[in-house]
This record gives structure tokens, C-alpha cells and sequence, in this order.
């Protein structure tokens, strides 16, 4: 699936995207790129969402977030120069901050809109084992970006009413892009979230998406866990917070899910 570096390693770059918000795309990027980092692998979180919030879930203050992707974007810096450390060793954040609220406006009519990220990634690809790219809740040209850029995108799908609506124009965007514009995506799977196991509906809506998109749908399940949100106001990735939670287990389960995936593809 993606592109083998000098080193003989391939690297991955995963969107995680859904545009609709709440359903646990920023959460499953935090704990995903840190259960990932945890299993030995170099990873980058790059925060592509202006609200910042994968920026602040893993404890990078506002006031120290440089340029961040802004200016990854808009080419005024190396990746390499906005990387910024977080407490796991081997995990680093490329912040968002709020210059990213116009970023969709200026990039309207600049040269290679589409495109700019992916060139922008471009070196991080020879040094790093994995980017996870938290997407904002829209299909706008961040995502669009980030799809671009992107090998794989990962779908996080709540386990709420109505949470198949919209999954299809996120299909059809996908589709769009490798048609046009990066003929390597794949959909590398949904990921289905806050599962209740007391809720029925959960299991109906894990049994609804398991019919409609089949093998696209990840065999790891995110349980509804209040662990996984307290250790986001705490700046910390869930395993750090409390290891033996259900969802640092099940994010590291994901993590395993997406490593074999992406080294058979
Ligand atoms: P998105 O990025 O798609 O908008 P978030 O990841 O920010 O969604 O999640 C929305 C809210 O739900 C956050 O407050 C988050 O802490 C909480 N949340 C996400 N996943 C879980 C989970 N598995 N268990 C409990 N709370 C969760
Ligand atoms: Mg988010």
C-alpha cells in the first residue's frame, strides 16, 4: 500500500476522518498513534483539525504550538521543524492551531491545493513509521488534503442513531480521490466506537455496518469508556492514564489490527 523508504521500511500515512463530529476520530488518533508508538514504531500525529483538540488530548500547550500544520500546509516550514515532543517517546505532534481556521479560505485559490500536503509530507516519509492525520469534521480541503496525502483512511463510526448516514458521501469521497487525485487510497477500515454493550442499539448499529460495508469494518470494537475521556482533559493518551482501562486495551488491539493490515496491503 504505501511507499517503501530508503531504509527498505515502508511508511503509512492513515487519515482519520468522518465528517461528521463527536464520533471519535480525534480520540481514536491520539490512542491509536500512541499505542503504535508504544509497540516500537515512529509515529507523527499531524493535528489537521483548527480546533486543535489531538493537540491538547496529548498535552501540547497552545502557546508552544510554533506554526504547526498551518504552516506545514502553506509550505512555510519543514515538517522536521514542527515537530513537537509528547510524553511517549517515540510519538510526535505536528500542532493545530487557530491559523488553521482560514487555511480552507486561503488555499482556494492557490497553486496545487490538493496537493500541498502530500508534498509537504513528503520527507517525514523517509523517517517516520506512521502519520496518523487527525481530519476536522468536514469534507472540505484539509480532509481533502489529508486524503491526498494519505495511504489509507480510517472511519471512525459511532455506535449511535443514525450513524451509517453519511459513511456513503465519505465512501464516494474516497472513490473521488483516487479517481483523481491519489490512486493509492484505500479505505483502511471503520472503526467502530463507543460501543455500549448495555445499549442494544450499539449492537445493532456494529451489526448494521458489518452487513453494509463487510471486511471494511475493523474486528476491534472501542468500548464506551469515561477513562478514555478523562485522560484527554489530562493531556494524555488513555494508556498513560490508566493501562489497564478497556479502552487502552482495545486501542492497543487496534493498533495490532492496523499494523497487520497495513503490512499485508
Ligand atoms: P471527533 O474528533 O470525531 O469530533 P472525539 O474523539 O473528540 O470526536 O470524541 C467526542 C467526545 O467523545 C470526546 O469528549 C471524547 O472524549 C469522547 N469519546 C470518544 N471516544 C470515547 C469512548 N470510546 N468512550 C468514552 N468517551 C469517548
Ligand atoms: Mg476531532
Amino acid at each position: 500500500m504505501s511507499k517503501v523508504k530508503k531504509s527498505g521500511k515502508a511508511c503509512h500515512v492513515f487519515a482519520v476522518a468522518n465528517q461528521k463530529g463527536g464520533v471519535g476520530k480525534t480520540t481514536t488518533a491520539i490512542n491509536l498513534a500512541a499505542s503504535l508508538a508504544a509497540d516500537g514504531a515512529k509515529v507523527v500525529l499531524l493535528d489537521m483539525d483548527p480546533q486543535g483538540n489531538a493537540s491538547t488530548g496529548l498535552g501540547v500547550d497552545y502557546d508552544s504550538r510554533k506554526g504547526g500544520s498551518y504552516a506545514l500546509l502553506m509550505h512555510e516550514k519543514v515538517a522536521d521543524d514542527l515537530l513537537q515532543p509528547t510524553e511517549i517517546e517515540n510519538l510526535s505532534v505536528v500542532a493545530a492551531n487557530t491559523e488553521l481556521v482560514g487555511a480552507e479560505i486561503e488555499l482556494v485559490d492557490a497553486e496545487h491545493r490538493e496537493t500541498r500536503l502530500r508534498t509537504a509530507l513528503e520527507p517525514l516519509r523517509e523517517t517516520v513509521d506512521f502519520v496518523i492525520i487527525d481530519c476536522p469534521p468536514s469534507l472540505g480541503l484539509l480532509t481533502l488534503n489529508s486524503f491526498v496525502a494519505a495511504d489509507g483512511v480510517l472511519a471512525p463510526l459511532q455506535c449511535e442513531f443514525f450513524a451509517l448516514e453519511g459513511l456513503g458521501h465519505l465512501v464516494k469521497t474516497i472513490g473521488r480521490v483516487q479517481k483523481n487525485l491519489n490512486p493509492e487510497l484505500k479505505m483502511a477500515g471503520i472503526v467502530l466506537t463507543m460501543y455500549d454493550r448495555r445499549n442494544n442499539l450499539s449492537e445493532l448499529v456494529a451489526a448494521d455496518a458489518r452487513s453494509f460495508f463487510g471486511k471494511d469494518v475493523l474486528e476491534t470494537v472501542i468500548p464506551r469508556n469515561i477513562r478514555i475521556s478523562e485522560a484527554q482533559s489530562h493531556g494524555q493518551p488513555v494508556m498513560l492514564y490508566d493501562s489497564r482501562a478497556s479502552g487502552t486495551t482495545a486501542y492497543q488491539a487496534l493498533a495490532a489490527e492496523v499494523m497487520k493490515r497495513a503490512s499485508v496491503s
